[in-house]
């Protein structure tokens, strides 16, 4: 049986949000390596909204090798930003899809202004509006010790930190850190943000659509405070 809780959010016996009024549009903003993948992880436990990752999406082209991975195939290697027109053309089609009737969690997009711009126009034409933009804030020198401090078990998969997670002793020696995890390819992904990212903050700010996250606590606190901002009962 279904219970009704604080505002329109109604429950189902597992928990997750259910029902009309829990229709729900959410983007998921910041910089890598501020938890994004995480929470959003948690957020589509508790609702049944489609989680769309435009990295995600395009990484699957390119493993196809679909005519739109061969198009984006030259950007995602050179760690450029695909061309917004090809972007937009891959939210529109997807945000069309009957599972979107619930809502959505987007994840990487909007990454410029242009597609800031594009999806609002998107939305007008279907006659949806968004809900929040969640935006997880966490220093760079944060990030950067979080990520250039993990290390990985090639053996199990596991993955440690040096500082927050430390490995067994004996583990230690066969660790090896990812191409991608080194502080210089960190600092150029972090500036890739403060560069083009970071606009559209002010964007939907204005519109009074921004909720700031405290990204530096826990994984834990940063979901409660996603709830709490978004009325959701705990
Ligand atoms: P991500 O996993 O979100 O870091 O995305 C991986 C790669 O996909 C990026 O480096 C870009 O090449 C491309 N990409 C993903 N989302 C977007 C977007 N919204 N705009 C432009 N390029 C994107």
């Amino acid at each position: 049986m279904a219970s009704r809780q604080a505002g329109a959010a109604v429950l189902d016996q597992a928990g997750r949000l259910q029902g009309e009024g829990a229709v729900v549009r959410l983007i998921l903003l910041g910089p890598p390596g501020a938890g994004k993948g995480t929470q959003a992880a948690r957020i589509v436990q508790r609702w049944p909204i489609p989680h769309i990752s435009t990295g995600e999406m395009f990484r699957r082209a390119v493993d196809d090798d679909t005519p739109l991975g061969q198009q984006v195939r030259q950007y995602m290697e050179s760690g450029q930003l695909v061309p917004d027109e090809l972007v937009v053309q891959m939210v529109r089609r997807r945000l069309h899809e009957p599972d979107c009737a619930q809502g959505f969690l987007l994840d990487g997009f909007p990454r410029t202004r242009p597609q800031a711009e594009a999806l609002d126009q998107l939305l007008e034409e279907m006659g949806q509006r968004l809900d929040a933009v969640l935006l997880l804030e966490v220093p760079d020198e944060l990030i950067l010790e979080r990520i250039t401090g993990r290390r990985m078990d090639p053996e199990t998969g596991t993955i440690y930190h040096l500082k927050y997670n430390p490995p067994p002793p004996e583990v230690l020696p066969r660790l090896v850190q990812r191409p991608d995890d080194t502080e210089e390819t960190c600092r150029k992904r972090l500036a890739k943000y403060h560069r083009e990212t970071e606009a559209v903050i002010p964007y939907y700010e204005q519109r009074g659509l921004l909720r700031r996250i405290d990204g530096t606590r826990d994984p834990d606190q940063v979901t409660e405070q996603i709830f709490q901002v978004l009325g959701v009962p705990q």
